[in-house]
C-alpha cells in the first residue's frame, strides 16, 4: 500500500503550523507544502513592526529555522501555485505542470490586500503590505524619509503609520471614519488611538476619504472627497483584506465570506480542509460562522486542521484574539463583539495602562488590555463564563479578574 499524501496549499503560518502538527502527531505519511511566495514561511507582523523600521532581522520572522523542513521530512515547495483542485478526483494542479494525488488537502490561502479604485489608483509609489517583498520596498522608502499618506486608520495602515513616525516621516492618515478602528473599538477606544498618533504628530484626516491620487511621474498628492490636498512622495493603501477563495470556489466548494467550514474546519468537499484567514468557520461558542484575520487564528487553526484531517475530534472554539503595537503602546484584544451598550475601563486611562471591557446585558463580550500583562486569559474566562458582572468589581483594579468568572454578581 502507497503511503498517503497530504497536500498543504499556502506555505505562510497557518500552513506552516499544520505541516508541524501533522509530524508530532506522528503522521508518517508524504506532506506536500507549497507556497507562491519565493520566501519559506514567515510571519506577517514584524512587517508593520520591527522588520519594517529595519530594528530586527530577516531571520527573525521566519515561522522554522531553514533546516526545519527536511529535518521533519516535509517536502516544501516555494514560488510554485496550486492552480486547481479536482475533488472528484482527488487531484491539485501545480503552475509548473505537475498533477499530485491527495488523500487530505489543506487550503490555507490565506487573505490579499482590497485595492482603491479610482483615478490615479495605479500610479507608481502606491504601496500595499502583504508580503516580505512589499515590506522590503516600504523599507527603503523609510530609509529615505520624506512625506507619506496612509490610507486607512485600520491595523495595517496604523501600525505603518507608526512605524514611519518612529523613524521620522511626516505621515498623514486618511480614512473616510470618524476614528480609527472605529467599527471594532466604538468611540471611547478608537478616540484614544486618534490621540495616541495625533500626539506623536500623525496629522489624522478622519472622516475623509480618496477622491484621487495625482502626479506625474509617480504619486505626489491625494486629493479627498473632501477637497483636501495632501502632498506625499509615496503612499500606503491598508483598507482591508479579501479571502483568497478563488481555487476553492472554481472547485465547486461553499464559499461565503471566505471557504465555509464545519467546526472541525472540514469544507464541503470531502477531503478538504481550509484554516487560517481563508476560513469562514463554524464557531461553536458564538453560534454562527467567523472569519479570523489575526496570527493567533492563524497558528491555533493550522494545528487543528492537522488534527482534524488526521481523524482527530476537533472542534475549534478559541475565543479570537489579537495585538497590535504603535509606538508605545502594545495591546492585545480578545472576543467578537458586533455589539455592545457599555463599554468599561480598569485601571489608568489617561496614562494608556488599562483594561477596556465590552458589554451586552452587563456580560463581557470583548476585552482589551493596553500595557497591562498577563490578564488577557483571564478576559478570555470572562467572555467565555457569559456570567452578569458587578461593574463596580469590573473596574476595581484591586478585584482578581480571575474570581469574576466564577460570580454571577447581577
Ligand atoms: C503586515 C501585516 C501585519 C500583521 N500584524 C498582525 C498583528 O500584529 N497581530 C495579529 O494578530 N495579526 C497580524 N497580521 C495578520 C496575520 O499575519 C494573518 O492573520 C496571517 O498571516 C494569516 O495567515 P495565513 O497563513 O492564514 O494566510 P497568509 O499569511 O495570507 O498566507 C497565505 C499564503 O498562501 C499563499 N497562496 C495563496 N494562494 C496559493 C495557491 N493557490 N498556491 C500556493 N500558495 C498560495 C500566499 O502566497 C501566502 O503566502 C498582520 C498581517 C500583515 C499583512
Amino acid at each position: 500500500m502507497t503511503e498517503p499524501t497530504y497536500v498543504i496549499a499556502g506555505a505562510s503560518l497557518t500552513g506552516a503550523k499544520a505541516a508541524e502538527e501533522l509530524r508530532n502527531q506522528g503522521f508518517g505519511g508524504r506532506v506536500l507544502l507549497i507556497g507562491s511566495e519565493p520566501e519559506r514561511p514567515y510571519e506577517r507582523p514584524p512587517l508593520t513592526k520591527d522588520y519594517l523600521r529595519g530594528e530586527s532581522v530577516r531571520a527573525k520572522a521566519y515561522v522554522h529555522d531553514s533546516g526545519f523542513y527536511a529535518e521533519h521530512e516535509i517536502d516544501l515547495e516555494m514560488g510554485v501555485t496550486v492552480t486547481a483542485i479536482d475533488p472528484a478526483a482527488a487531484r491539485v494542479r501545480l503552475d509548473d505542470g505537475r498533477e499530485i494525488g491527495y488523500d487530505r488537502l489543506l487550503l490555507a490561502t490565506g487573505a490579499e490586500p482590497r485595492r482603491l479604485p479610482g483615478p490615479g489608483a495605479d500610479l507608481d509609489g502606491i504601496n500595499y503590505l502583504r508580503t516580505i517583498a512589499d515590506c522590503d520596498l516600504l523599507r527603503e522608502r523609510l530609509d529615505a524619509g520624506g512625506r507619506v499618506a496612509v490610507v486607512g486608520a485600520g491595523w495595517i495602515g496604523s501600525e505603518f503609520a507608526a512605524s514611519a513616525r518612529q523613524r521620522g516621516l511626516e505621515v498623514t492618515i486618511i480614512d473616510p471614519l470618524e476614528l480609527p478602528n472605529e467599527r471594532i473599538f466604538g468611540t471611547e477606544i478608537g478616540a484614544f488611538y486618534r490621540d495616541v498618533h495625533a500626539s506623536h504628530g500623525v496629522k489624522l484626516l478622519l472622516g475623509d476619504g480618496v477622491e484621487a491620487f495625482e502626479g506625474e511621474k509617480g504619486v505626489a498628492r491625494v486629493r479627498t472627497s473632501g477637497g483636501r490636498v495632501i502632498d506625499c512622495d509615496f503612499a500606503v493603501v491598508g483598507i482591508g483584506v479579501t479571502p483568497r477563495t478563488g481555487l476553492a470556489s472554481e472547485a465547486g466548494l461553499k464559499t461565503e465570506n471566505g471557504i465555509v467550514v464545519e467546526a472541525d474546519l472540514r469544507t464541503s468537499a470531502p477531503g478538504i480542509y481550509a484554516a487560517g484567514d481563508v476560513a469562514n468557520a463554524w464557531h461553536p461558542f458564538y453560534g454562527q460562522r467567523i472569519r479570523v484575520e489575526h496570527w493567533a487564528n492563524a497558528r491555533h487553526q493550522g494545528r487543528a486542521a492537522a488534527q482534524a484531517m488526521l481523524g482527530q475530534p476537533v472542534s475549534f472554539d478559541r475565543i479570537p484574539y489579537f495585538y497590535s503595537d504603535q509606538y508605545e503602546v502594545g495591546m492585545e484584544y480578545a472576543g467578537y463583539a458586533t455589539k455592545w451598550d457599555q463599554v468599561l475601563f480598569r485601571g489608568d486611562r489617561e496614562g494608556g495602562e488599562f483594561i477596556a471591557f465590552w458589554l451586552s446585558e452587563g456580560r463581557v463580550v470583548a476585552g482589551m488590555n493596553v500595557n497591562v500583562w498577563d490578564v488577557n486569559d483571564q478576559i478570555q474566562e470572562l467572555i467565555k463564563s457569559r456570567v452578569q458582572i458587578d461593574p463596580e468589581a469590573l473596574t476595581d483594579p484591586g478585584a482578581p479578574l480571575a474570581s469574576l468568572a466564577e460570580t454571577e454578581t447581577i
